[in-house]
């Protein structure tokens, strides 16, 4: 069992047996909120994480070539000379890769530098026919910038941005199609990418998995990113470092390509257990690159890491300095969506939503238009439940996204106006909603099919209550000598009576004036 070391307060959560080393406990700090820590034989760890993150950028045609980038395209059918390496091809750069570009570096809030400049970044393999890659390496196109991240306990963080870059992405190995040989595809060789380089200061799993989340939010907010880590279309460098609280920063080791939210949370946590028993058996961490393998949940080195100069980047001399004028920034900082945060803080403000319902509405844009289709007109706080309720519970259930959704916004809408009009009443709004997912009819037309209207002639549910006390004497009087929590007995029998159309305040109230007298 671990020791609660000085300045622990409450054990959090215990490492499932068998998942890691025994002893390695995940611990909460005294004086901080959140603070992640593990818990090893020599005292608790903090853990530092950088991401390197690789988003494929939305365009029609490649960073430096005209040809196309459709994801699943005939291998090698996107492939123009310049992307196949041929001597003597000139790159020529894609206006809309920059714009893109520097959309998200304005969406990240970060400083967008007038001048950068391509580099080439020299490796041999073999989805790499040039032997170099077109990157940005001294001067990147975006500086440094901030993303909010919210937390399980409702705090708010800032993670820095250090960069973003415009690089050439390679191409693809592919090793299981032939007993000797690998293929390659070159289709994905020279699509642009930007590199996004966060600054150290993810100190948990949660954290990584936030700033992630964030990250794709805004990209495709943007629309400059599909943000689709199973397509690859954004990848994960993890870089993962320990040390004890108040130390500089030990060596980190960076674990490459990890192509799930779930993933990156998972080899943080892999990889520091594994840099706290290096530390703690007396050995040294070695900066290294490491592989993640989900199925095993360790990670395992793949190389020594190489430093820069392993690389020899130089200024290509095919490409000229990236120039940007200062009214086009301005023009394109002019044309930029509403964003997340600027979007919750709207909905909390002019919707009363609670921080979290909006956070949830405007994770995807497509979520919070729904939304605001719903709302308009009617009560937005029932509006946002039914939406994060119901809604996304026949979504998960189906298996469907908002965009081939059942039921429209429109139609939802409708839904709460019966409510809204006392047409029918909250509890047959469920089984109409229902019965809206499995037919994709209106509303309206599932309550006059099925005969759903809400009783509120007070004759028939006069009538209805008159049968019920008759039938239950013994309970009405019983009620009448004080025990009052008969009430709701009644209130259902008589909804039973009424096959639950019977309007519920009305069937209060006449119950409330015969029983009492
Ligand atoms: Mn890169």
């Amino acid at each position: 069992m671990p020791t609660a070391g000085q300045g622990l307060r409450e054990l959090v959560a215990t490492v499932a047996p068998g998942d890691y080393t025994a002893g390695l406990t995940l611990v909460r700090l005294e004086g901080s909120a959140m603070t992640y820590a593990l818990q090893g034989s020599t005292g608790t760890w903090e853990v530092v994480v950088g991401l390197e993150v690789h988003a494929q950028v939305i365009s029609n045609a490649k960073l430096f070539s005209g040809a196309a980038t459709a994801f699943g395209a005939e291998p090698n059918s996107q492939v123009s000379f310049v992307d196949a390496g041929f001597p003597g091809m000139l790159p020529v750069i894609n206006r809309e890769c920059v714009a893109q570009a520097v959309r998200t570096g304005l969406g990240l809030n970060a400083h967008i530098n007038p001048v950068s400049r391509f580099d080439r970044k020299n490796y041999f393999y073999a989805d790499l026919p040039s032997g170099y890659q077109i990157s940005q390496y001294e001067h990147p196109i975006v500086g440094t910038g901030v993303v909010e991240i919210e937390l399980s306990d409702g705090s708010v963080k800032q993670v820095g941005v250090t960069r973003l870059h415009l690089e050439q992405d390679a191409g693809k190995s592919i090793h299981d199609q032939h007993p000797t040989k690998s293929l390659i595809d070159l289709n994905r060789a020279g699509v642009a990418l930007m590199e996004i380089v966060s600054e150290p200061d993810i100190r948990s799993p949660e954290e990584a998995g936030a700033y992630l989340r964030k990250l794709r939010s805004i990209l495709r907010y943007l629309g400059t990113c599909d943000g689709n880590m199973e397509e690859g279309s954004m990848r994960a460098d993890v870089n993962v470092s320990v040390r004890k609280h108040g130390e500089p920063y030990r060596t980190r080791c960076e674990v490459k390509n990890v192509n799930s939210v779930r993933f990156v949370m998972q080899a943080i946590e892999a990889e520091a257990m594994r840099q706290i028993e290096v530390w703690e058996s007396g050995g040294t961490v070695m900066q290294e690159t490491r592989l993640f393998d989900s199925g095993r949940g360790v990670t395992r080195p793949m190389r020594s890491k190489e430093d820069a100069h392993d690389y020899r980047y130089f200024p290509d001399p095919d490409l000229l300095p990236l120039v940007l004028e200062e009214n086009w920034i301005a023009q394109l900082k002019a044309t930029l969506p509403e964003l997340p945060d600027a979007k919750k803080a709207r909905f909390i403000q002019s919707y009363g939503l609670t921080p979290y319902d909006a956070s949830v509405l405007v994770a995807e844009k497509a979520t919070a238009e729904f939304y605001e289709t719903v709302a308009k007109g009617r009560d937005p706080k029932i509006a946002a439940n039914w939406v994060t309720g119901d809604f996304f519970a026949a979504l998960n259930r189906t298996g469907r996204s908002i965009e081939d959704s059942p039921v429209t916004a429109q139609q939802l809408g409708g839904l709460l106006d019966l409510i809204a009009d006392s047409t029918i009443n909250g509890k047959i709004a469920k089984d109409v909603f229902e019965s809206m997912v499995e037919t994709g009819k209106d509303a309206a037309a599932i309550v006059d099919e099925r005969g759903l209207r809400q009783v509120t002639d007070t004759g028939a549910i006069d009538a209805a209550v008159d049968r019920i006390l008759a039938a239950n004497a013994d309970k009405v009087a019983e009620y009448r000598s004080g025990k009052d929590k008969l009430f709701g007995f009644f209130v259902g029998q008589t909804m039973k009576a009424m096959a639950g159309k019977g309007n519920p305040a009305l069937i209060n109230e006449t119950l409330k004036r015969r029983l009492a007298g």
